[in-house]
Formats: structure tokens, sequence, C-alpha cells
């Protein structure tokens, strides 16, 4: 049946690709960051430019899993060492998300609540890859390309190449994008034995730094590898936690391609997240009404600018400087300006920033924890968006605030530094700022103050950044280009 629908599909389509998208994550079904918005927004473009695209992804015990309707269309066994297991693949009846939603399920092993975080993620991980190609192999047609996300996926191209039982897919093209570098899935030598009997001969295709690296692997097995800006694509040669000489080395077959915005989604005129749409006609008295729902909610100020944060809290966010940068500015500069953060991550800092709510003079709150709904309010409500990251691969936290009328603050740096150009320069619209250092960013509320007082020139900003076009389709041609040239 399945087939069929494909057969039928190409011959109404002869130049369409049929694409397979591998991803730990992928919005609205599972989202930590912005590789479950890429991977949620992505194949929905490719769908709408005529090609086939499929997700799969693992099946987590999520509300998106409860509330919908699904048909198993495929159940197999495999092995992960001596583990033996069934696997199970589920796809979603309607296509609701607009492409098609594959989710594999493997009893005791990935149907959890959390995408991450479990002491035997290698075992989860390594076992959903194995079992995506083992379905793989059982296709009756092949797919144009395998496109693998982030090292959850990086073990994808090595299998399809080099392990025995699958290399009849090996001319399958793979893609590989990386979302973020940091994170590379590193395993003992002990745990090759995970992985389906391969060619002992291309060992050196697994490893990095004397360990299994499923990141490096995916960087030298695929066909071609993207990474989320060109900014960050250059920064990977100097500054990878470790794979610099790789990156290097692999120049020849990586490309940088911006990541686009879902306007499904995030758009201020239909956000079924906020109340009080607007557009850029509206968006004075609209962000006014968000802005107003936000100060009631945490106790702030409504005259004074409000500052957010939005993201992980972690080191690579600079998310670390958070309580500095709130009292230094406060000290600084005075306490004209709010402050409220949404974020979840390192418990260190949790503590400090929850600790922060006693010294609040209605102008900090924070919210510990993960809120899609609260993150669009935010967007909507808020004056300026704080993002002193010290590493950003594309971020997509500035490019929603700038559909939504607030101003990005920004380390220049990855895909901060491809988006946002500085107000001082012509036709600026942001605050760009050099280093990830608390002096840095106080420097820039600062800025962000008197911009706030310069009404003309506020506004001027706001409606201007609205107006930019960040959406898929530019980005989902070159991603289609890049198929094509697979072929
Ligand atoms: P990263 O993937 O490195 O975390 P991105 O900027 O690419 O960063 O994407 C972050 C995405 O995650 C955005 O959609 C942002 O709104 C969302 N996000 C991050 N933390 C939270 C949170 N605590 N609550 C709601 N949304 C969040």
């Amino acid at each position: 049946m399945e087939t069929l629908a494909i057969l039928k599909y190409q011959l109404l389509n002869p130049f369409s690709m049929e694409i397979l998208h591998v991803s730990a994550e992928c919005y609205p079904v599972a989202k930590a960051g912005g590789l479950g918005d890429v991977v949620g927004a992505l194949p929905k473009y490719l769908q709408d430019a005529g090609h086939d695209a499929k997700v799969v992804m693992p099946m987590y015990r999520t509300k998106f899993l409860l509330a919908n309707e699904w048909d198993a269309v495929h159940k197999g066994a495999t092995n992960l060492g001596d583990y033996f297991f069934d696997y199970t693949i589920i796809k979603e009846k309607t296509d609701k998300l607009g492409f098609g939603l594959y989710l594999v399920d493997i009893n005791g092993l990935l149907d959890r609540e959390k995408i991450y975080g479990y002491d035997d993620d290698a075992q989860r991980f390594t076992a959903f890859q194995i079992a995506v190609v083992d379905w793989l192999s059982s296709w009756e047609h092949r797919p144009d390309a395998v496109h693998v996300h982030d090292y959850h996926a990086g073990l994808i191209p090595f299998m399809m190449q080099y392990c025995y039982r699958y290399n009849h897919l090996a001319s399958i093209p793979t893609v590989m994008t990386i979302h973020n570098a940091q994170y590379q899935g590193w395993m003992g030598w002990e745990k090759s034995t995970y992985l389906p009997p391969y060619d002992q001969w291309k060992t050196g295709m697994l490893e990095w730094q004397k360990a299994i690296n499923p990141l490096a692997s995916g960087i030298k097995c695929a066909s071609k590898v993207t990474t989320v800006s060109n900014s960050y694509l250059e920064e990977l040669k100097y500054m990878s936690n470790g794979l610099e000489a790789l990156f290097e080395y692999e120049k020849g077959k990586c490309v940088g391609i911006l990541n686009g915005i879902d306007a499904d989604v995030w758009d201020p005129s239909k956000d079924k997240y906020i109340k009080d749409d607007f557009s850029i006609e509206t968006v004075e008295e609209g962000k006014a009404k968000n802005k107003a729902r936000l100060c009631e909610t945490f106790g702030l100020d409504m005259h004074k600018p409000l500052f957010v944060f939005i993201g992980r809290l972690v080191g690579e966010k600079a998310a670390d400087l958070l309580p500095a940068i709130v009292g230094d500015s406060f000290y600084y500069i005075g306490r004209r300006m709010n402050f409220l953060i949404l974020g979840s991550g390192e418990p260190d800092i949790e503590g400090r920033l929850n600790g922060m709510n006693a010294l609040s003079q209605n102008d900090y709150s924070c919210y510990i924890g993960y809120n899609e709904a609260l993150s669009h309010l935010m967007y909507a409500g808020a004056d300026f968006l704080l993002m002193p990251s010290r590493v950003e691969p594309c971020g997509l936290n500035q490019m929603y605030a700038m559909r939504y009328g607030t101003v990005p603050l920004v380390r220049n740096t990855g895909g901060l530094r491809d988006t946002v150009k500085d107000i001082g320069e012509k036709d600026g619209y942001g605050l760009v700022f050099s280093n990830a250092v608390v002096g840095d960013v106080c420097n820039a509320v600062w800025r962000a103050c008197d911009l706030y007082n310069n009404k003309k020139q506020f506004d001027k900003a706001r409606t201007y950044m609205m107006q930019l076009d960040f959406s898929w389709e530019s980005s989902v041609q070159k991603y289609i280009d890049l198929y094509k040239s697979l072929q």
C-alpha cells in the first residue's frame, strides 16, 4: 500500500525526491531546542516544494503520541550487541504535520517522558539508529537521500556503508546537518559491540581521539555535511570541542545553510499561544497588551523596558552570566529596566536565578522550566531579547524576536552574526557586542535603554525588523539543490 502510494506520487511528480530525515527531536512531537523546530519545519517546506519528506524519530511517551492515531507500518527484530529487541515503526495516520511522521518504538528503551538525560542514552540512541537502518533495509524502493541530524543519528551513514548486513544501502546519498557540535555522543570502544558487525578496516571512520564519536563519524561518512549558518561553519574550524582538524580536513563537503523560521507557528498575527495578536500596523498596542499580561503575571513594572532571556541555562548560552548581568545593570545603569528569564538547565544557574527573586523591586522574575506558551508570550511582549551566547550555531530566538518586534541584543558569533546588524550601522536594527562578558552585555543593555527612550528610532527598528525575511523558502531551495547534486 505504502509502496503503491510512493509510485503514484513519483509518477505524478517526476522530479520529486524522497528524503528521509532522522532526528531525536521534531516539533511539536518532542522538542528540547532549535533542532526540534528545524526538523518540524524543513520537511514541511520540502513537501510544499513538491518533494516527499518523511521524518523518523524515537517514540517517546509524549502528549502528541497519546493525542493522535497511529498505524503500525513495520515490525522488525534486531540486536544491540547481545541485547536482542523487537521494534515497531508507527506512522501518524493523517500526516497532520504536513509530512509523513514515523516513530520507532523500542520497548523499555525509547518510550520515556524525557528526550535526553538518561544514563543509558548511548544504548537508546544507538538502538534507535540500528532500528531505523534495519527498517530502511526492508524498503522495496530506495529513498533519494537520508538526512541525519546531529550526533543522535550520526552513526547511520557509517552503518549504511560498512555494516555487512546493511551495505546494500551504501549507494544511497546521506546528508548530515550539524545543529550543535558541542554534543558529540562519545562512547568508549567497549560499546563498539553495540554496532552490527562491520568491516574492521573501517574502524577509523567511527573514531575520533581514541573514542567512538558519532558526530565525527557522521562528518566522515556522510556524502555532504551542512551546518546551520555560514559563520558557524567558519568557527567550527577553530572552535568545535575537539573536532577542529576534522572540519578543516572535510571542508570540501561542508556547506552552511541558515535555518529559516516556521511562519505558520511563529506569526504574531495568528499565534495560537497569544491572546492579543498583532501585525506591523498594530505593533505598538499589540505588544503593549502582551507586555501588560507578562508584567501582571510576573509582578514587573509595565513602564520600564522589558529584557527577556529564553533558552537552555547552560554555558554555551552564557546563562551563567545572567545573575551578574542583572545585578550589574541594576547597580551601574540604575533600576530602569525589568528582566524576565525563562529557561532550564544547570542546577547551579537555576538556583542562582531563583535566588534573585528575593531582590526584585518589581523588576526581576524568572520561570525555571520549559514552557512553550510562555516563550511565545515573551517574544510578543518583551522589548528586548538577550542572547550573550558563547556558541550559537544559528539561533532561532533572535529571528522569532525580530518577527515579533522585539529588539535582539546579541553577541557577534555564529548565526547571530549572520542575522543581526547593529543599529549603529546603515540599515541596522539590533544591538551587537563582541564578547560574552558581563561588561559588554551591560553596555548593550545601557544602549538598549537609550534606544527605548528614543521612541522614533525604537519604532523604526521594530517595524524594520518585522519585515525582514527569515522564511524557510530560500534555505529550502539550498537543501533541494544539495540533494539534487547527490543524485
Ligand atoms: P538551542 O537549540 O541551542 O537550544 P535555538 O535558538 O536554536 O537554541 O532554539 C531554541 C528554541 O527552544 C527556541 O524555539 C526557544 O524558544 C526554545 N526554548 C528554549 N528554552 C525554552 C524554554 N525553557 N521554554 C520554552 N521554549 C524554550
